[in-house]
């Protein structure tokens, strides 16, 4: 078996991003119209700091309007409510994101329900739930599994139908639209999870596997069917042996390209394309809410 091609999410993620700033600028040219996110970030969490700041370069870089609202850790459910809703009611706000995970004094699902779901851009909105398991065209998905998808049907040429899929993790960030995503593409579906009887044997069937589990180099390669496509969207900080730390999957990459046909790397594969696809479902909300059919990208 030759070793597996390497999916390049970077240079993937640096396309799209390219293409929904084209759309951007006929967008402001042809309508008059600029797309805005607004990025509500409570609290100094480090990791959501580094992410917020990525978030809001890129957004300006792909000549959006990028709105941040820094909160204090102690803000009331009441304070974030009230500023959702002055987000929702922003006719130059098209994406809102409230930055997760939030202070424990904060009911996350009250705060997610009261995003107006044509702005929720993460797609995390019961309404957008919904949408995307009834295949409605209307709905924001949420940005990793869509990010994942896009990865898959680009290295496939366009079409999934008939493959088997075996989705690890059931979160409803990652897993659950992955696996509505991949049913939509015409695969046959399985969700592993944390009670799976026999992971590896549920693995060995697939012709696809997605990884987002949050535990280092769990998925081995000898697990895997020769020539299987692999999506790792674990993120995990181990230590080196050597001293210091360094980012992992939750696929042990060294075995595992050695058994599949191609294989995203930690990092460089699935984590640069979700604000990449956040950027485009701020465009797909743009576009939405002005009577205008969004573009495929
Ligand atoms: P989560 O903790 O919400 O869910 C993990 C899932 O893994 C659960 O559904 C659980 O049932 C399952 N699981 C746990 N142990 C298992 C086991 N031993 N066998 C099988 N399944 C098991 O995590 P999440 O938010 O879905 O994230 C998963 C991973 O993806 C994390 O490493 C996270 O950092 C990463 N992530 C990356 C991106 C990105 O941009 N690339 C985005 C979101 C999450």
């Amino acid at each position: 078996m030759p070793e597996a091609k390497i999916i390049d999410g970077k240079a993937f993620a640096a396309g799209l991003r390219e293409r929904v700033a084209k759309e951007v600028e006929k967008l402001k040219s042809e309508k008059g119209i600029t797309p805005g996110l607004a990025v509500i970030l409570v609290g100094e969490d480090p990791a959501s700091q580094v992410y917020v700041r990525n978030k809001g370069k890129q957004t300006v870089e792909a000549g959006m309007n990028s709105l941040e609202f820094k909160m204090s850790e102690d803000t009331s459910q009441e304070d974030l409510l009230a500023k959702v809703e002055e987000l929702n009611n922003n006719p130059e706000v098209n994406g809102i994101l409230v930055q997760l995970p939030l202070p424990k004094q904060i009911d996350e699902q009250a705060v997610l329900a009261a995003i107006n779901p044509d702005k929720d851009v993460d797609g995390f909105h019961v309404v957008n739930v919904g949408r995307l398991s009834t295949g409605s065209k209307e709905g924001l998905v949420p940005c990793t599994p869509l990010g994942c998808t896009m990865l898959l049907k680009d290295h496939f040429g366009g079409d999934l139908s008939g493959k088997k899929a075996v989705v690890i993790g059931r979160s409803n960030i990652v897993g659950k639209p992955m696996f509505n995503l991949l049913l939509q593409e015409s695969c046959t579906v399985t969700v592993a999870h944390s009670r799976t009887k026999d992971l590896p044997e549920e693995v060995s069937q697939a012709d696809i596997v997605v990884a987002a589990v949050g535990r280092p180099e769990m998925v081995k390669g000898d697990w895997l069917k020769d020539g299987a496509v692999v999506i790792d969207v674990g993120i995990n900080r181990i230590e080196k042996p050597e001293g210091g730390t360094r980012l992992v999957g939750d696929v042990d990459f060294e075995s595992a390209k050695e058994r599949a046909s191609a294989i995203t790397p930690v990092p460089g594969g699935v984590g640069p394309m979700t604000i990449a696809c956040l950027l485009a479902n701020t465009l797909t909300a743009a576009c939405q809410q002005n009577g205008i059919e969004a573009p495929a990208l």
